[in-house]
């Protein structure tokens, strides 16, 4: 017989009590002060650092400025390569450790700034009123900036041109003795591992970003689960849960293959409950500042969860159903479109993806595109995906024939019904980098540069796509950018890049 609708309720009313018992408030306390840290965050966020290129005297004087406060302690950890100071800040006088590392990888910034507003919401007790039971749980170590030679020049690597996590074992470089030193010494309860991964990740094969990953690295070849990495999988478990209702799809799980060289693995291996986690990449979000404030929620949460032990309520069965990390998008997805060799037309797919360069100043960067495969490419997704359908044909652009002095030369063209014509390329006597990959739907190049590039792999050529049955020109491809030739955009973009006045 089938229930009736009132049985139905009722059982629903009661499996929800039920499981509201079990498996309990407490891990929605934690999604609840993930949400309220990461909406107020504004109100803790350190000031005058909103940017992913600053260096490490940048980060000093912040350090420095904790010494004010007697909570906090501040000592000389050790020195870099090119002798720069490594600082140990400590907090808090629980018996449960807590060590935390950012920016072993010189260009994986977010951690350190999320830490730096963490300080703040430490000494914040009407801000965070969880802090007084923080304080008497948890001793805090952090190991801020732990590659400032890196993060001077904005590399991964360290002056010697050592990737850190892969020194773990043989410990070359002063900077990982720093960290070996400290976990040991401590015998850390707790370790965090904080990254930053690029922007091609998304969860599962999607076209959303993986904003925030996270990982409980194995401590050997066949990943096994010891009772430590259970616990770390069972805290990121609920910080999985917290996040997907701020970002929901964008959370991820690294690879868990191990890599006996790294820090996490052996980490875990030595027996501490290590937890990963990596910003990943929002659209939009350029110097990560979006990032940082779900990274700083992150990190609360994570330590409200390991004082309050409410990680006992996850499962790791929770974090196991975190879709994987998959190298999966591009910048510019163009699918089924002609190319035309020879005699002969071919189908064919072609992705795009932006390499981005700092300037020697360490501080100004710019976005390099270059084709990155063609082919066959239906595994990708992309930022923008571009489907031909078999329709759409390449045609390469040509380039204007005089050489311009400058950008008021330039302004003095009739620019729009050139690019409408199938001009794109203009050459310019002084052009910085920033200008030959500026977002706008004209390609500036210097004298010396091939004006139009071949259609080749690792190249930057400027292309339109063209309607093969109405010979009309739909897109225009510059930078591995596509501007919508029909719609307005391009045009307001045009306008921006003359008004800016760059010369
Ligand atoms: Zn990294």
């Amino acid at each position: 017989m089938m229930p009736s609708l009132d049985s139905l309720t009722l059982r629903i009313a009661f499996y929800t009590l039920f499981f509201f018992f079990i498996s309990g408030p407490a891990p929605a306390q934690s999604t609840d002060l993930l949400r309220r840290m990461y909406r107020h965050h504004g109100e803790v966020k350190e000031p005058g650092l909103d940017t992913r290129r600053f260096k490490h005297a940048d980060i000093m004087t912040h350090i420095d400025a904790l010494k004010r406060d007697p909570a906090f302690g501040v000592s000389v950890a050790g020195h870099s390569v090119q002798g720069r100071e490594i600082r140990a800040v400590t907090w808090g006088d629980g018996p449960t450790t807590v060590l935390l590392w950012t920016q072993m990888h010189g260009d994986e910034p977010t951690a350190t700034l999320a830490t730096l507003d963490l300080w703040n919401a430490l000494q914040d007790a009407k801000f965070l009123p969880e802090v007084t039971k923080l304080k008497e749980r948890l001793k805090l170590v952090f190991l801020p900036l732990l590659n400032p030679d890196g993060a001077e020049v904005y590399e991964r690597q360290n002056a010697l041109g050592i990737d850190l996590n892969r020194d773990a074992l043989r410990l070359t470089s002063p900077e990982a003795q720093i960290l070996k030193h400290w976990r040991d010494s401590l015998d850390a309860d707790w370790g965090f591992n904080l990254h930053d991964q690029h922007r091609y990740y998304s969860p599962g094969v999607t076209n959303l970003t993986s904003a925030v990953a996270f990982l409980a690295p194995p401590p050997d070849p066949g990943r096994s689960q010891p009772p430590n990495r259970q616990d770390a999988m069972r805290l990121i478990g609920g910080l999985a849960e917290g996040l997907q209702s701020l970002i929901p799809g964008q959370v991820a799980k690294y690879s868990d293959a191990f890599e006996p060289r790294a820090f996490g693995d052996n980490i875990t291996k030595w027996g501490t409950r290590t937890i990963l986690i990596e910003a990943g990449w929002l659209d939009g979000d350029n110097e990560k500042q979006t990032l940082r404030r779900l990274y700083f929620a992150t990190l609360v949460a994570a330590l409200d969860g390991i004082a309050k032990k409410t990680y006992t309520l996850h499962t790791v069965q929770e974090y196991n159903n975190i879709p994987f990390n998959q190298n999966h998008l591009t910048d510019l997805f163009l699918k089924e479109i002609l190319l035309q060799e020879g005699r002969s037309e071919y189908l064919l797919d072609i992705i795009y993806k932006h390499t981005e360069k700092t300037e020697p100043d360490g501080r100004t960067w710019y976005r390099e595109a270059r084709v990155e495969e063609m082919g066959d490419l239906s595994p990708y997704g992309g930022y923008t995906v571009l489907d031909g359908n078999g329709n759409w044909r390449i045609i390469p652009a040509r380039t204007h024939p005089h050489v311009m002095v400058s950008m008021d030369e330039l302004r003095d063209e009739p620019l729009r019904d050139i690019i409408l014509s199938g001009t794109a390329i203009f050459r310019m006597e002084q052009v910085n980098n920033s200008l030959r990959f500026a977002d706008a739907p004209i390609a500036i190049r210097r004298l010396d540069d091939n004006a139009n590039e071949p259609f080749k792999l690792g190249q930057n050529p400027t292309f339109y796509l063209q309607d093969k049955k109405t010979g009309a020109l739909l897109y225009l491809i510059v930078n591995g950018q596509a501007w919508d030739l029909q719609g307005t955009e391009w045009q307001s973009a045009l306008q921006q890049l003359l008004s800016a006045g760059i010369d």
